[in-house]
């Protein structure tokens, strides 16, 4: 019997969380059951981890304990993403050194990414267990991290496979290019921003004397101008074709071509082609055959080709030109627009274009396979599918997964520095090694082309998506135990935002059909973003940053996992307000009181259920009908539904009708009027706390030790789902007890009109339909029968 008054979350969320390591109750070992394994994004170990972020990692405990709870083997590992650029922006910004400038050597630069991602990795741990979040097989003690030799040697691992299969090659090519990271970035790694510009409206001379008017956003990059264009069907210009213009920075010739691209709204429907502005420019200087003349350099500054402006950084850059042109009378007008400019998604600063030497996996071939096996995975939401179809439909180019940074797994590769033979290291499948070409020598003495034992180490690393994007074969434990990968795999569950589909959802499709040939997941399970009141992302500049642990300890966490789950539908963004946890947090002091009043009672462990009362069968029949409805959201992953649905079960047709109905028959029944309510309340209570459970794993998990456990190890959270015990007629009793509780509110609302008390008696009649439940309901309302 419970004796306290209300819900001491603050005691005993820690004690049962305590209880839970100490029983090891999640713990994940292989058996005949089928393992549900859920691939959890291994969050960055950069900045503090908001309540919004923290919401989405609730939803995936969720996900975790409802198959439990359908009786799957579930597999729940938590990992650190801690490989790429953003340790790396953190440090540089931290410590104001940098890569590309070269100001810092690459061992004290790991050292000190490694050092502010341990202090960073420490929040995490404290987070996820205030959450009441339990992972297994790598757990918040124990996370797996994505920068262990184990981790790296399970990517190199995989670069090896594909190399050998001639899937990976060499090429100069102009890319993506983030001067501020000093990195070439895939085109999956590019936002769009809409910033306000100067377009400038610039004087060109013509050969013939003549001039025109070009409209740039960039006049920094005239002196790499190679052609002018402008549409076939642009009258204005038609004379013009073949003719040359005089570049007014450099005073080259410059050809003036028709091109259809050309807009001829934009400006003066008259546009220059340079190397480069934009991947357009890059196409149609190849369709030309007209050779590049690059003036950036991968510092972001001009270089020799630009003359007496090299040196300048490009914001420079654009200042000096528009004063020069200014200054000769050719800047003609200026006008302020807006327009969408490609940037890194990682230090926002506008991608430039600049022609390097990368390695590059092949993609664009397998459109059509990658599409086949998009469609075999199911969505929730479904219309997420669309936005990776829509991906894989416009690549057109493949994957180059070199950068030029430190901290991130490295490119095992060396060269023989007599004859450039590439040495990549037979993949080793017994035991992967984690390898640093940057200062370790090949296992391999000789070159096998020429014997020569000289060897240079490739310095690049892998782009970071190479690596998180087998986080799926990782958790699976592919290679590292192969009894657990043989049964996991495909992934039950990837559980990620929408932000990233065309990134890590993407790149772990294109990595698991390339080495298995099979679709990653069984499920992709989108969520949105945790959002501030009014909808906007939860940043420092804003100021609307929301941390979870002020709230736990303020509601408790069950109250903060019943509105991260309970709030939206899944895939929508959840607004955070403070009210709504407050509001959860006194429903759960609720169930806590609707526990401690069930708690007084014996439970009955034999009964017949062909003798239950019409008020218990009626509460039995609409219980049934929930649990049926509970359990296939569940299965749906849709948590929004089953907290709608449970919520009201439990505080209105349970607590406020049904145990109000039966108070009388429980405190002073006889025989088996007593017997039919004992077993009524039980089995309906008992089916509610494992229906929330999953949901709210602490209350739940003290109210049924309390109550219902058989012993200590008993814990809620090893139980199986209620199955539905028989109820003859149990559509038509469902519905009678929507009745009682309509004919309930009325004589409640009635009394109240009157100035009555509610125990005070009132004169009504009893509806005919109801007429089976009359004891029950003159009980409890009082009722003088007029008749
Ligand atoms: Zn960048
Ligand atoms: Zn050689």
């Amino acid at each position: 019997m419970i004796k306290e008054k209300r819900w001491n979350f603050k005691k005993y969320e820690k004690e049962i969380y305590e209880y839970w390591k100490k029983y090891k109750i999640y713990e994940f070992k292989l058996d005949d059951r089928e393992i549900f394994s859920i691939d959890t994004p291994p969050p960055y170990t950069s900045g503090d981890w908001h309540i919004g972020a923290v919401a989405s990692y609730i939803i995936h405990d969720v996900v975790a304990r409802s198959a439990r709870m359908q009786g799957y083997n579930v597999l729940f590992p938590f990992g650190l993403d801690r490989n790429g650029l953003p340790v790396e922006v953190y440090v540089e910004k931290k410590y104001k050194i940098s890569i590309a400038r070269g100001d810092v050597s690459r061992e004290d630069f790991i050292e000190l990414c490694r050092k502010e991602l341990d202090k960073l990795g420490e929040q995490y741990k404290e987070i996820v267990k205030r959450c009441g979040i339990f992972y297994n097989y790598f757990d918040a003690d124990h996370p797996y991290k994505t920068d262990s030799d184990e981790y790296r040697a399970l990517t190199q691992l995989t670069f090896e496979i594909l190399w050998k299969r001639g899937l990976i090659y060499k090429d100069k090519r102009v890319n993506n290019w983030c001067w501020r990271c000093g990195t070439t970035i895939a085109d999956a790694e590019i936002e769009y921003k809409e910033v306000e510009q100067d377009l400038y409206y610039i004087k060109f001379d013509l050969e013939d004397g003549n001039h025109i008017i070009i409209a740039t956003t960039r006049p920094e990059l005239i002196p790499a101008c190679r052609v002018i264009i402008y549409h076939p069907d642009d009258e204005r210009y038609t004379n013009l074709e073949g003719k040359y213009a005089i570049n007014p920075i450099t005073q080259e010739k410059i050809l003036i071509k028709s091109h259809p691209r050309v807009e001829k709204e934009f400006g003066t429907g008259i546009e220059m082609v340079c190397s480069y502005g934009s991947f357009a420019d890059i196409e149609i200087l190849e369709e030309f055959g007209i050779k590049s003349k690059i003036i950036i350099n991968p510092a972001g500054k001009l270089n020799e080709n630009a003359g007496k402006y090299q040196g300048l950084t490009i914001k420079e850059a654009r200042e000096k030109i528009v004063e020069d042109l200014r200054k000769e009378g050719r800047i003609v007008k200026q006008e302020k627009i807006k327009s969408n400019v490609p940037i890194c998604w990682r230090c926002k600063t506008p991608i430039e274009f600049i022609e390097m030497e990368e390695y590059y996996l092949k993609q664009k071939e397998f459109k059509e396979e990658l599409l086949a096996l998009a469609e075999k995975m199911k969505f929730y939401p479904e219309k997420y599918k669309e936005h990776l179809i829509t991906w894989i439909k416009n690549i057109n180019r493949d994957w180059p997964i070199s950068r030029r940074r430190y901290y991130a797994t490295e490119i095992p590769i060396w060269y023989c520095k007599r004859c450039g033979y590439i040495y990549v290291p037979e993949p080793n499948f017994k035991e992967p090694k984690y390898y640093k070409p940057w200062k370790e020598k090949p296992p391999i003495d000789k070159c096998p082309n020429c014997g020569s034992t000289e060897w240079v180490g490739e310095k690049r690393v892998f782009d970071t998506w190479f690596d998180s994007s087998i986080s799926e074969l990782y958790v699976a434990r592919y290679v590292y135990d192969m009894n657990i990968f043989n049964k996991a795999f495909p992934v039950t569950v990837r559980p990620q935002g929408y932000e990233i589909i065309r990134t890590w959802l993407y790149y772990t499709l294109l990595r698991s059909y390339l080495l298995f040939g099979k679709e990653p997941f069984k499920y992709v399970i989108i969520n949105g973003m945790g959002v501030d009141e009014k909808g906007r992302k939860m940043s420092k500049s804003l100021g609307n940053i929301v941390f979870p642990i002020p709230i736990i300890e303020k509601y408790g966490a069950d109250a903060l996992r019943m509105w991260a789950v309970g709030e939206v539908k899944l895939g929508e963004n959840y607004p955070f307000k403070e009210h709504k946890v407050a509001g959860n947090a006194k429903f759960i002091n609720k169930l806590f009181n609707i526990g401690r009043f069930v708690s007084q009672f014996n439970k009955l462990d034999n009964y017949d259920t062909k003798k239950l009362y019409p008020t218990d069968k009626a509460i039995i029949a609409k219980f049934n009908k929930i649990l049926r409805a509970v359990i296939e959201a569940y299965k749906n992953f849709d948590f929004f539904t089953v907290v709608r649905i449970l919520k009201r079960f439990t505080r209105e047709d349970f607590a406020s009708n049904y145990l109000e109905l039966v108070k009388k028959r429980l405190k002073g029944g006889l025989g088996n009027e007593k017997n039919s309510a004992l077993f009524t309340i039980h089995y309906v209570f008992k089916g509610i706390l494992l229906l929330w459970a999953p949901i709210l794993p602490f209350i739940t998990e003290y109210l049924w030790q309390k109550i219902y456990a058989k012993n200590r190890e008993d814990s809620i959270h090893k139980q199986l789902f209620p199955k539905a015990i028989e109820i003859d007629k149990e559509e038509e009793y469902a519905d009678k007890f929507n009745k009682i509780i309509e004919f309930n509110a009325k004589i409640w609302k009635l009394k109240e009109e009157k100035g009555l008390k509610l125990k005070d008696v009132i004169s009504i009649d009893i509806p005919k339909d109801l007429e089976e439940f009359k004891e029950d309901l003159i009980n409890l309302h009082n009722i003088v029968c007029k008749k």
